[in-house]
């Protein structure tokens, strides 16, 4: 008697049965997506959330329930780690969760790749290497946040907490470091993120290199700035700062950056200059 028929049939049946596993798993985890993005927040969270993150009163009534859909699905699919002694609370992850994620409120982008946020109490060390030559200098520096590509978020918790605190002071480490986390999703932090459909690359690119090179020589003739001063650092600073300020100061740079205004208003579908 030959072993083969038996052999054969249970290398079929195991190919079905890991389809099915395979299949359901995925259908699994859409209904949970579904189901986390249709659900609101509790009566609880919403209070916290308007202490602690005013900007959201200003959100269209029609966007919220996308809000308060988005900000459950990242606090199911993030672990928040406190490092340095912090003990991470439910209002940390509220406050950083929903900053997040007015970045994404009226957009198809979701930060996939994400499953760590660590926070420290404040501004933590970070360690920089600098090459000279052959030489490779390893020095700390001090940081507000961080944005690992295909990684973790890093946040003092301190700035995290202000940032939301404060909607109009032009800046937002949580705000930056998530516009760094949709740069990273193409796969290259370079300042140009994953655009809409119908958003040319040209348009795009002209917009940021003109507001990008006024923003430096301004900085050069020491004359005042819009967007922060860290933004001159490179393109995907400029970015990152230039959503802040679209989030933060929406009619200073409608008005003053109106091109700029533009790209970052088809970007994330949003006009916060009329909020
Ligand atoms: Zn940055």
């Amino acid at each position: 008697m030959s072993l083969w028929p038996i052999t054969l049939w249970h290398l079929l049946a195991l190919i079905v049965l890991v389809a099915a596993v395979l299949i359901y798993r995925i259908f699994a985890r859409r209904r949970k997506r579904a189901r986390l993005l249709a659900t609101p927040l509790t009566e609880e969270q919403r209070a916290v959330l308007a202490r602690l993150v005013p900007m959201l009163q200003r959100l269209p009534e029609d966007l919220r329930p996308s809000l308060e859909g988005r900000i459950n699905l990242f606090l199911d699919q993030v672990t928040f780690h406190g490092n340095g002694g912090l003990e991470i609370k439910e209002e940390m992850r509220l406050s950083i969760a929903a900053q997040a994620c007015l970045l994404v409120v009226n957009s198809p982008v979701w930060f996939e790749t994400l499953r760590t946020v660590l926070v420290y109490p404040a501004g933590f060390l970070t360690g920089r290497s600098d090459h000279d030559g052959f030489v490779v200098h390893e020095r700390d520096v001090g940081s507000l946040g961080e944005s690992w590509n295909r990684g973790p978020v890093v946040l003092s918790w301190d700035h995290a907490l202000q940032g939301g605190l404060d909607p109009d002071d032009g800046h937002n480490v949580v705000i930056h470091e998530f516009a760094h986390q949709l740069d990273a999703l193409t796969g290259h932090t370079n300042g140009i993120p994953i655009l809409r459909k119908g958003q040319g690359y040209a348009g795009w690119e002209k917009a940021m290199l003109d507001a990008y090179h006024g923003h430096v020589e301004r900085l050069e003739r020491a004359h005042p700035t819009l967007i922060d001063p860290y933004g001159a650092t490179n393109h995907q600073e400029f970015f990152a700062e230039a959503t802040v300020t679209f989030f933060e100061k929406p009619r200073a740079m409608r008005e003053h950056e109106p091109a700029l205004y533009a790209q970052l208003a088809q970007l994330y579908a949003l006009d916060p200059a009329d909020w």
